[in-house]
C-alpha cells in the first residue's frame, strides 16, 4: 500500500480505538495474504559486544567501562549454530559491536562453515564494515545483512551516532544498505521507536524509507533507556517533552509495526526482544496479531548473554533455557499459527513498491 507521509503520520497520532483496531486487523490481514501463517525463528548469536562507537543511546558504547567484554570463540558459535539447526531454525544472526577483532577472514571461515555444515541461512548483523569485508562475507556465503539505519533524519541521527574519528558525518548506514543490496544480500533494517529527538513526522519519513528501499526484513523496537548512556542518564521533565516527540511505547511500536507490514507487505517482520520487556505476558502474540512473522530467540551461550548490554533487559539474563524453544513453539501455535521451515527467504508476488 502507498501511503504518503502525511497519512502516516496520521496513522501515528490516531487516537481513536477502534480506528487503531481497524489497523492492526489490516495489517494481519496483510500479512496473512502475503507471507501466510508462518512464524520463522532466527537463531540470534551475539558474537561480541566488543565496540569502538561512541552511539548516545546503546549501553556497548565505547566508553562504558564497567561493561565486561567479550567474543566469542570460532568453536562456541559454530556450537550455537548448531543447536540453531538442530532446534529447526533456518537462520542463524550473528550480531556484534563494531568490534575490528572480528576479521576479515576469521568470520568468512565461520560462514563458510555454517554453510557447508548446515543448511542454513547466515544473516550478519556487524555494524559499518569495509566494501571488501562485506563482499568477500557475501562470497563465503552469506545471505543476509542487518544494519538499522536508526533514524532517517539526518541532524538527529549525526547527534545519536557519531561520526567514527576521520569519519565524514553523513548517514553512511543508508549508504551502506544500498551498496549490500548490490553486493546481493537480502536487507534488513530499521529504526528504535521513540528516541528522544524522534518526531512524529520523522518516524513516518523513516516508514517510507522502508518502502522506498524495498526492504526484506524491518526490524524496530521501543528505544530503551540504559542509565550509563548520555541519552538514557538525563531524567526528562515530562512538562518539556515537545507534543510531536514520539513516545517509547508499546503501543506506538505496535503501530509503526503494523504500519510497515502496511506498507511492505512481503517482509520479514520480527517480534523483538526489546517491545517483550514492555509486555513479557503478552508482547509476542500481539506483535504477531499486528504484522510481524519472525522470531528471534537468543542462542548466545547463558554466561556471556548479560553482558550484550544495549538496553537494559531482564529477559536475557534468565538462567534457564531448557524450555525456551517448546515455550515460544506453544505461543506460536496457541495463537493459530505454525513454525516456519526453512530458512524463510522472501517470496516475490506480484506486490512492487510504488514510485
Ligand atoms: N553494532 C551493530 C549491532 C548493534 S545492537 C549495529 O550497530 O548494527 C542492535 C540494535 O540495538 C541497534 O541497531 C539499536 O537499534 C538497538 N539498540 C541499541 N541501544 C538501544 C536502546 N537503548 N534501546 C533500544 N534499542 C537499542
Amino acid at each position: 500500500m502507498l501511503l504518503p507521509v502525511p497519512a502516516i503520520v496520521q496513522w501515528l497520532r490516531e487516537t481513536d480505538e477502534t480506528r487503531i483496531q481497524e489497523l492492526y486487523d489490516a495489517a494481519d490481514r496483510v500479512r496473512r495474504e502475503h507471507v501466510g501463517d508462518a512464524v520463522y525463528f532466527r537463531a540470534l548469536i551475539q558474537v561480541s559486544n566488543i565496540c569502538f562507537r561512541q552511539c548516545s543511546y546503546c549501553g556497548m558504547r565505547a566508553s562504558n567501562q564497567s561493561l565486561q567484554r567479550y567474543r566469542l570463540t570460532r568453536q562456541e558459535i559454530l556450537e550455537c549454530a548448531a543447536l540453531a539447526a538442530a532446534q529447526g531454525c533456518g537462520t542463524v544472526i550473528m550480531r556484534a559491536g563494531e568490534d575490528f577483532g572480528i576479521e576479515s577472514e576469521w568470520m568468512a571461515d565461520i560462514i563458510r562453515t555454517i554453510k557447508r555444515d548446515m543448511a542454513i541461512a547466515v544473516t550478519l548483523s556487524l555494524g559499518e564494515r569495509s566494501d571488501q569485508e562485506l563482499e568477500r562475507w557475501r562470497q563465503a556465503g552469506a545471505d543476509r545483512y542487518i544494519l538499522r539505519f536508526e533514524t532517517s533524519d539526518p541532524e538527529l541521527y549525526a547527534r545519536i551516532h557519531p561520526p567514527a574519528p576521520g569519519q565524514s558525518p553523513t548517514h553512511h548506514r543508508i549508504e551502506q544498505l544500498v551498496r549490500l543490496r548490490d553486493m546481493g544480500y537480502e536487507i534488513g533494517s530499521g529504526v528504535m521507536v521513540g528516541i528522544p529527538g524522534q518526531s512524529l513526522r520523522s518516524l513516518a519519513r523513516d516508514i517510507e524509507l522502508f518502502r522506498e528501499f524495498n526492504l526484506d526484513m524491518i526490524t524496530v523496537g521501543p528505544y530503551l533507556p540504559h542509565p550509563l548512556t548520555p541519552l538514557g542518564s538525563v531524567e526528562t521533565d515530562p512538562v518539556s517533552i515537545p507534543d510531536n516527540q514520539v513516545p517509547n511505547s508499546e503501543a506506538m511500536t505496535y503501530r509503526v509495526i503494523a504500519l510497515a507490514r502496511m506498507i511492505c507487505p512481503e517482509a520479514a517482520i520480527p517480534s523483538t526482544t526489546a517491545l517483550s520487556t514492555l509486555n513479557v505476558a503478552r508482547g509476542r502474540e500481539l506483535e504477531l496479531q499486528r504484522g510481524a512473522n519472525v522470531i528471534i530467540p537468543n542462542l548466545t551461550p547463558a554466561r556471556y548473554r548479560r553482558y550484550y548490554d544495549n538496553y537494559p533487559d531482564i529477559a536475557r539474563i534468565q538462567a534457564s533455557f531448557e524450555h525456551y524453544f517448546d515455550d515460544l513453539k506453544k505461543r506460536v501455535e496457541a495463537i493459530d499459527r505454525t513454525v516456519g521451515k526453512g530458512p524463510g527467504n522472501r517470496k516475490r508476488g506480484s506486490w512492487a513498491p510504488k514510485e
